[in-house]
């Protein structure tokens, strides 16, 4: 959608709409700013659209939302929107403790870092772990834990502000399953008077083949919803999605002032990133890829012992892998054999999990078919091959 040149009114109306109440205008009587040179800038005529990129770019994302989520807030970093996510979060719940899983990683800044336990971090004032649903967890244990945790919390005195979770768990190790397991646990992350954060810097945009977001797969609504990575496929760009209330709440304590978050090149950029995923059909692409991925992989299992496990969504996949008992390796130590090894073959994976030893697949969404079996021919040989 397009506002006509002159229309401030309709573009203001679309701006209330989508646009957080953190977001303030400058004058009075709003400019549309189209067009600068040198020290001055034009308004109408010419390049107009610029102007909109924001707005176009926070209706699309809030079409792929459920209705519930109507509002955004843009930045530059996954980092600072989960920053801006605990602070709102804190704001409007007048809690300060937080739930974060015990191999987490949000990012970078200092509050989130302390969020972020993943290669032994130490842990924020306030913030508690869980462990994530791994091994033979059933689909109550996770929100049996978060439960005990928050009991964890009121003995000592810490009001929960709200609960964090990639919602594929990618540094934990890879967990999609049980489906829906995370439904319990935010029921009693409400009952307790916080929010939920789901952060999709990992899981959202298509990944997990099935739907836009990863919390989809868990029949849950997030109160806040951070996103970025693959936002701007390599360019950064990232937001925070929200209910309009809740942000009113926060914007009560001031405004939120970003220099580049919401340019309109960022802007651009991701509605580019969205009208691919909508034109290549990337996200029916990931599920049927990944479906044969998976598979292919669990095919492999069954001749070599070194795979524990398969796990994952669409596509994003995490392999585990077992002590090798010929060559006295650790899962760890055989993850990096392999993960060399694939290289060498000229794939590209990761290694996560608390111990290592899973390998994380996380191919474009554009992989196909043949491009999946050339995958599963190299990590074949390379766990056939004794070195
Ligand atoms: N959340 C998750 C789940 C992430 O994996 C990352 C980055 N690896 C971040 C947040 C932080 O994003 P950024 O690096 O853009 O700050």
């Amino acid at each position: 959608m397009t506002t006509p040149p002159g229309n401030h009114a309709a573009l203001l109306a679309r701006r209330a709409r989508v646009l957080a109440p953190t977001y303030r205008l400058f004058y009075e009587q709003p400019l549309q700013i189209v067009r600068a040179e040198g020290v001055w800038m034009y308004d109408d005529s010419g390049r107009r659209y610029l102007a909109e990129q924001p707005l176009q770019l926070a209706e699309e994302l809030l079409a792929t939302l459920p209705r519930e989520l109507d509002s955004v807030i843009f930045t530059c970093t996954g980092s600072e929107a989960n920053d801006l996510a605990v602070r709102i979060s804190k704001a409007v719940t007048g809690g300060s403790g937080f739930i974060v899983t015990e191999f987490a990683y949000h990012g970078a800044t200092e509050v989130i870092a302390g969020m972020s336990p993943e290669d032994g971090r130490p842990l924020g004032p306030g913030v508690y772990t869980v462990a994530a649903p791994l091994g033979a967890d059933g689909a109550a244990a996770f929100g049996e834990r978060v439960g005990r945790c928050l009991e964890r919390m009121q003995a000592d005195g810490v009001r929960l502000a709200a609960m964090l979770v990639d919602t594929i768990f990618s540094s934990d190790g890879v967990v999609a399953d049980p489906r829906g397991f995370l439904a319990d646990a935010v029921r009693k992350v409400h009952e307790a008077g916080g929010l939920f954060i789901a952060d999709e810097v990992q899981a959202g945009f298509g990944r997990l083949g099935e739907a836009m977001w990863g919390f989809a797969r868990h029949g849950i609504v997030p109160d806040l919803v951070t996103m970025g990575k693959p936002m701007g496929n390599g360019h950064p760009v990232a937001a925070v999605a929200g209910r309009a209330g809740v942000f009113a709440g926060f914007a009560k304590g001031g405004s939120y002032f970003n220099t580049y978050g919401g340019n309109s090149v960022s802007c651009a950029t991701a509605l580019a990133v969205l009208q691919v995923i909508r034109d290549e059909n990337l996200l029916e692409n990931a599920r049927r890829s990944g479906e044969h991925l998976m598979r292919g992989l669990r095919g492999l299992a069954q001749r070599h012992t070194a795979i524990r496990e398969v796990r994952g969504a669409g596509l994003f996949i995490g392999v585990e892998l077992g002590a090798n008992a010929a060559s006295g390796r650790s899962g760890a130590a055989e993850t990096r054999r392999v993960v060399n090894g694939l290289c060498r073959r000229g794939v590209l994976v990761g290694s996560t999990g608390r111990d290592g030893n899973v390998l994380k697949i996380r191919s474009p969404l554009t992989l196909e078919l043949q491009h999946a079996d050339l995958l599963l021919e190299a990590l074949d040989q390379t766990l056939q091959s004794p070195e």
